[in-house]
């Protein structure tokens, strides 16, 4: 049976790695970290997860949390007025047509790396650079570097023409909490834009030590949200995100009066420049390495589409595999690879940068629509599920123009 091995057992690597062996590949994965390691150390991501990508891992057995975590059962969007302090420009809420869902990773990635031991995968803990890479790809028929953004995936070269920016563009903080009041009527993604300022959302979850809610802060940098790297202790890193929320989103703030942190390590901070980078890695022996996850294709946070993408990227590699049979793992096929994903995964890039932009008029006219149109709401709530499906008319203003006035606004009452 063929041979294959992964670098970085984390969303992209893991699945791809328990896929395969469940095919009666030979799989390796390298990774640098312990299980307890991750268990008891501090958080990773928000990883809210939409259904596509949840159905990945339900068709791959690995949705054991499902029952256990709360569902995420809608998007809202709040827009602060500029003017009338406290009150809203927009506010819209709409429901996905099946939830979401996020499962901390200090939860997943522990209990899949024991998983893939348990069920005959070789496991190895160890720090992935150029001299491993060559002994793996030296004694397996395909290497596969799926280490996050781990300083190794900067040898695969940036891909200038798909990468927008070359600097992070917030200043990103993670919050998990207890004791959260509850969103009204259905549970949601609570995201809001402060103009120039940076974006709020939460959402429930998953954690070690049960329930509880994300707090997700993306500063624009210099303003008045990238406000973390002199925050000393997680219970100043708490007060700093409670100031946030008195300071520009009263309304978020008033869900908040019986919070504290689920642990000391249910926080985080830190910035990285959104990259796109070519996938095929030539070693100095002249074998190749395939890029997979966020080593290839790094987005910000502001859309929550990095495990989603991780996810994808994975059925397309896994269904690519085994569609390959015994064929050579070439530049070409990895790059054909790579394309495939690339076909869903440019519109979540192009999607997400234009997020962290300031909002393109017609963007601004199209949020504001969903206002008064519930069937537009619904329509982008449901677009984070599957990005493409808000394009052309995400990105192109005729197109915009067209496809609100084609919506049924809300019916007089
Ligand atoms: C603040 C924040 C919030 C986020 N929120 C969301 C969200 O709500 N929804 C969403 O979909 N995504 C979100 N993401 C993104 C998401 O977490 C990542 O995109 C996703 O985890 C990428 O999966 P991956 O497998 O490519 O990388 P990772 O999950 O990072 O896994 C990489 C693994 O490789 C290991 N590794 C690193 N270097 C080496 C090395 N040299 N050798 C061996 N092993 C190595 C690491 O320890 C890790 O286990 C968020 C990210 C951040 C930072």
């Amino acid at each position: 049976m063929r041979r294959i091995a992964i670098v970085g057992g984390g969303q992209a690597g893991l699945p791809l790695a328990l896929g395969l062996l469940d095919k009666g590949y030979e799989v390796t994965v390298v990774t640098n970290r312990e299980p307890d390691d991750i268990r008891r150390g501090k958080v990773m991501s928000s990883q809210c997860m939409f259904d596509a990508s949840l159905q990945i891992e339900r068709n791959l057995g690995l949705n054991q949390w499902e029952a256990e975590c709360p569902t995420v059962d809608g998007i809202g969007l709040a827009i602060p007025h500029p003017e009338r302090p406290g009150h809203k420009l927009i506010d819209w809420v709409a429901r996905l047509d099946r939830s979401a869902q996020a499962v901390d990773q200090r939860i997943k990635m522990p209990a899949w790396m024991e998983l893939f031991a348990a069920r005959g995968g070789r496991l190895l803990i160890q720090d992935g650079g150029v001299a491993e890479l060559e002994l793996l790809a030296a004694s397996h028929d395909l290497v596969l570097l799926a280490a996050g953004k781990g300083e190794v995936v900067k040898l695969f070269e940036r891909d200038a023409l798909r990468s927008r920016f070359d600097r992070p563009q917030r200043a990103l903080a993670l919050t998990y909490v207890h004791g959260m009041r509850p969103a009204p009527d259905y549970s949601r993604v609570a995201f809001n834009l402060i103009p120039g300022v940076g974006e709020y959302f939460v959402f429930p979850a998953l954690t070690v030590s049960g329930p509880c809610e994300i707090m997700v802060f993306e500063g624009v940098p210099g303003g008045p949200m990238d406000c973390w790297r002199d925050i000393r202790s997680p219970q100043e890193h708490l007060a700093q995100s409670l100031h946030i929320l008195h300071t520009y989103l009263p309304w978020e703030a008033e869900r908040c009066s019986a919070v504290e942190l689920t642990d000391a390590n249910g926080i985080l901070a830190g910035s990285f420049a959104p990259t796109v980078r070519k996938p095929v890695l030539t070693l100095p022996s002249g074998r190749l390495v395939f890029g997979l996850g966020d080593a290839v294709v790094t987005n910000d946070p502001i859309t929550g589409q990095g495990s989603n993408n991780a996810t994808k990227a994975c059925a397309v590699y896994l269904d690519a595999i085994l569609a390959h049979g015994d064929g050579a793992y070439t530049a070409d096929w990895m790059q054909r690879t790579f394309e495939r994903f690339w076909d869903y995964g440019g519109a979540v890039v192009e999607w997400t940068n234009s997020m962290l932009l300031p909002p393109a008029p017609h963007l601004l006219k199209l949020l504001q629509a969903a206002d008064h149109t519930p069937a537009l709401a619904s329509i982008i709530a449901n677009g984070f599920n599957h990005p493409p499906s808000l394009f052309p008319w995400w990105g192109d203003a005729t197109a915009c123009e067209a496809f609100i006035a084609a919506q049924p606004a809300r019916a007089a009452a």
